[in-house]
């Protein structure tokens, strides 16, 4: 680029507004069409099958037993967000989301439980 162009350009970006959002304080941004977010699962639905564990390809899915039943824990950290889970559930208690935003500091907000 020679530079009169170089010099045009410049000043002509300082009038123009930034190409970059203020994501998410400021602005939020819809995902994709299909976007697969943060599986969430309904216990009152899971019959503690664990089929859901057994199909998690990264082993994001824990089986605990509370009050005499097996439930699955969600690791978030470790989900890929392929949503197999979601797939393999007999009884259709994992429903798909489009959350996102996962950013904390508290590692118990990645944690899916009864
Ligand atoms: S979305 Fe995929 S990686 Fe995440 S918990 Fe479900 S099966 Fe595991
Ligand atoms: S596959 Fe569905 S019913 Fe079975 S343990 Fe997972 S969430 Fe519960």
């Amino acid at each position: 680029m020679r530079l009169p162009a170089i010099i045009k350009e410049t000043f002509s970006n300082l009038f123009r507004k930034p190409a970059t959002v203020k994501v998410p304080i400021e602005e939020k941004l819809p995902p994709a069409p299909g976007y697969r977010g943060v599986p969430r699962v309904d216990y009152s639905k899971c019959t503690g099958c664990g089929l859901c564990a057994r199909y998690c390809p990264s082993f994001a899915i824990e089986l605990i037993t509370k009050d005499k039943r097996r439930y699955p824990v969600f690791h978030i950290y470790r989900c890929i967000f392929c949503h197999q889970c979601v797939e393999v559930c007999p009884v259709k208690a994992i429903k798909p989301t489009e959350e996102y935003e996962l950013s904390t500091d508290r590692p118990s907000d990645l944690i899916i439980k009864p």
